[in-house]
């Protein structure tokens, strides 16, 4: 059997170890004699799999006890709603930064529940959304009932490396991108958001992760699936969840833990992307077109500044084993996403390759 390196900005690479040991109880988990994918959800087997997800990750990002974990469906996109449905208790108002596709959806499907304001955008940068805006306490409106912003923005390769102040305004990230990735102080949130299939579990769960004081001030038309007290109410078991995928993402949650925590993963990501960028940052061949103090460590973008050539290195990638490295439909260009479970390796072999296609390819 060979692995690719696969750079997929999701889903995508899941540990091998992980995989691993999924295939040990694929047929037969412990002695239930059934896989988790045949298994009841109401089962003891699987509450105790629940359960020990839950307990995994709130260990691993220290979530405070006044904060729910819940187990989701629907993919982030559903959270764009979800968000403003149960939040938006008081005022009905809401102020969202925009600094990419995914926070310019989040916004674009709020505004159909309240009054939703951009507080700050980056879309005016050049190239668009290459930066993250600044923000000050005073850009918010003091009414809001919450901020929303985006953690990590896969498409554009940049990532907030700071916590917009928004005073007593609870604070909503989505961390689809990010999670995991170095530990955050969950505190600073009133909300975490983030779909499974980058650095948690196969698609198909999302976690959230919700100050009580946030839950139960739901919209009475809101669908139950979607209404936050409902699901933590029912432990994330309103209905039936994705147990496949939380079993994954609890198997995920301690080889973090095996490892040392989100400390020394942070260590890992940290070596990973700094490969990456000091090589970008050696030559010319390449450009990184993305403000420097912005840079995601896990999503890297760069373009050779020629389409058909960018086009050449994606597909030659591709046929070394170096998978899915062509960027994001509407930037083009590159984008190498590094999540936690790309090995060193990995980013040691796109390198190599990015020196050799520089030297077969010259540009004039
Ligand atoms: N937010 C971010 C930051 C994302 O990267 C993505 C998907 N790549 C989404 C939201 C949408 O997630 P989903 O496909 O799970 O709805």
């Amino acid at each position: 059997m060979e692995r690719c390196y696969n750079f997929s900005a999701g889903p995508s690479m899941l540990p091998l170890e992980v995989l691993t040991k999924a295939q040990e109880d694929l047929l037969a988990y412990k002695d239930s004699g059934m896989s988790v994918m045949e298994m009841s959800h109401r089962s003891p087997e699987f509450e105790e799999i629940l359960h020990h997800a839950q307990d995994s990750l709130r260990k691993l990002m220290n979530i405070p006890d006044n904060y729910k974990i819940l187990f989701m469906q629907g993919g982030a996109s559903t959270q764009f709603a979800a968000v403003p449905l149960n939040l938006l208790s008081d005022h009905k108002c809401a102020d969202y930064i925009v600094s990419g596709q995914f926070s310019k959806k989040a916004y674009q499907e709020a505004k159909k529940y309240g009054d939703i304001a951009i507080a700050a955008s980056s879309a005016g940068a050049v190239p668009v959304f290459s930066t993250i805006p600044e923000t000050k306490r005073s850009d918010f409106r003091p009414d809001a009932d919450y901020v929303h912003i985006c953690f990590n923005n896969t498409i554009y390769g940049t990532k907030f490396h700071y916590v917009p102040d928004t005073g007593n305004i609870p604070l909503v990230a989505d961390m689809s991108s990010c999670i995991l990735s170095e530990p955050v102080d969950v505190s600073q949130f009133g909300l975490i958001y983030a779909g499974a299939q980058k650095n948690v579990a196969p698609a198909g769960v999302t976690i959230v992760i919700v100050r009580d004081d946030l839950i139960g001030n739901a919209r009475p038309d809101t669908p139950a699936m979607l209404d936050y007290k409902l699901m933590a109410d029912n432990d994330s078991m309103y209905n039936t969840p994705p147990c496949w995928c939380i079993y994954m993402a609890g198997l995920v949650f301690d080889w973090i833990l095996d490892m040392g925590g989100l400390e020394e993963m942070k260590r890992r990501n940290e070596r990973k992307a700094s490969l990456l960028y000091d090589y970008l940052d050696s030559q010319s061949y390449y450009t990184a077109p993305v403000d420097k103090k912005c840079r995601s460590m896990m999503n890297v973008v760069f373009v050779t500044g020629n389409a058909d050539l960018d086009k050449k290195f994606a597909s030659e990638a591709s046929a070394a084993g170096l998978k899915n490295l062509k960027g994001h439909r509407s930037v083009g260009g590159m984008r190498a996403s590094i999540y936690n479970a790309m090995p060193y390796e990995g980013v040691q072999a796109l390198v190599a390759f990015m020196k050799k296609f520089a030297i077969e390819n010259p540009q004039f």
